[in-house]
């Protein structure tokens, strides 16, 4: 069993970040990353703080516009505006889920297409689902990052993605069965019925649904490659913060039947920032000087 670790990859993948972002500021491009966050989650707030020490590290400009949780629609709106319209700006991204009296549909809809680094917005999706991306969508980007590099080919395999999210499941689910990946794909949700015959049957198996170790070594075929997106936290007395963090695969249980299998933490989690950093580059990029 191979421990698929996001820790040496994504440093990697950092490593070569770092040196695209030195090429472009020889070119006079200054890559710069805007993330917005409204309201006071505690874990939006350490979301956010990861990715602006890691656009950080690797030579990107970050600019954060903390808004309070009463700001209203118009306000949000006026932001993203601002930023849209910012020729130093590459990437603007708006970290959800967002205060409730904010429409968060309207939000994705308006962030420029060319600096919507996460690819929420409708038309990167349209382009994702065309097979034209111009933005990879990031954690299900990771997950493939994982999967190519650690030298495990989908094609042909099948891969049975459990969640259905506009931000994990559909969109990796997509990616899979695009021409050049060639997974046969099968995407089960929570109406899906006898689950354990899907996931018993997937030679890949991708957890994204948010329920903490849900899916137990019965429900993995021998062999399989398991990749948990979950991040979940449980209660942990003895740790000081008083949680901890696990997937949504019981890994005690699932580990000894994978071939392959990522961590919690330390896995598709680390990923997920650096694919971000990737996006802002390439909006650098296309975007140029001045
Ligand atoms: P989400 O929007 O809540 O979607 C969960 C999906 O799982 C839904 O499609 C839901 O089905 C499905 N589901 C729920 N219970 C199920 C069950 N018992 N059996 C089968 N399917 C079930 O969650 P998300 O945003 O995709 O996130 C999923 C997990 O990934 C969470 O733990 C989240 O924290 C984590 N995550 C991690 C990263 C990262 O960087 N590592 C990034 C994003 C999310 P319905 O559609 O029928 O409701």
């Amino acid at each position: 069993m191979r421990i698929l670790s996001g820790k040496e990859l994504s440093e990697r993948v950092e490593a070569g970040l770092k040196d695209e972002a030195v090429r472009l500021a020889g070119r006079g491009v200054r890559p710069c990353l805007a993330v917005v966050l409204a309201g006071d989650d505690p874990a939006s707030h350490t979301y956010v703080r990861n990715k602006i020490k890691a656009a950080e590290r690797v030579g990107i400009r970050s600019i954060d516009k903390f808004l309070p949780a009463s700001v209203s629609q118009r306000e949000l709106e006026s932001v993203i505006a601002e930023l849209n319209g910012d020729p130093g700006v590459h990437g603007v991204l708006c970290q959800m889920p967002l205060p409730l009296q904010l429409d968060p549909e309207r939000i994705t809809r308006l962030v420029d297409p060319a600096k919507d680094v996460d690819c929420f917005h409708p038309e990167n999706v349209g382009l994702l689902a065309m097979g034209q991306p111009r933005f990879l969508p990031c954690t299900p980007a990771g997950v493939i990052e994982i999967l190519s590099s650690s030298g495990i080919s989908a094609a042909g395999k099948h891969a049975v993605v459990l969640g259905r999210s506009n931000i994990v499941g559909r969109p990796l689910s997509l990616m899979l069965s695009q021409k050049g990946m060639d997974a046969t794909v099968t995407v089960c949700h929570s109406r899906s019925q006898d689950l354990e015959r899907h996931t018993r049957s997937a030679d890949i198996l991708v957890a994204a649904i948010g329920k903490p170790e849900f899916v137990k070594g019965g429900m993995v075929r021998e062999g399989a490659v398991v990749i948990d997106v979950g991040v979940n936290r449980i209660a942990d007395a003895t740790k000081k913060s008083g949680f901890r963090l696990v997937g949504d695969v019981h890994f005690e249980s699932v580990a000894p039947r994978a071939e392959a299998i990522t961590p919690v933490p330390g896995g598709v989690g680390l990923m997920t920032i650096v694919m971000l950093l990737r996006n802002t580059l390439a909006a650098a990029r296309e975007r140029g000087p001045g």
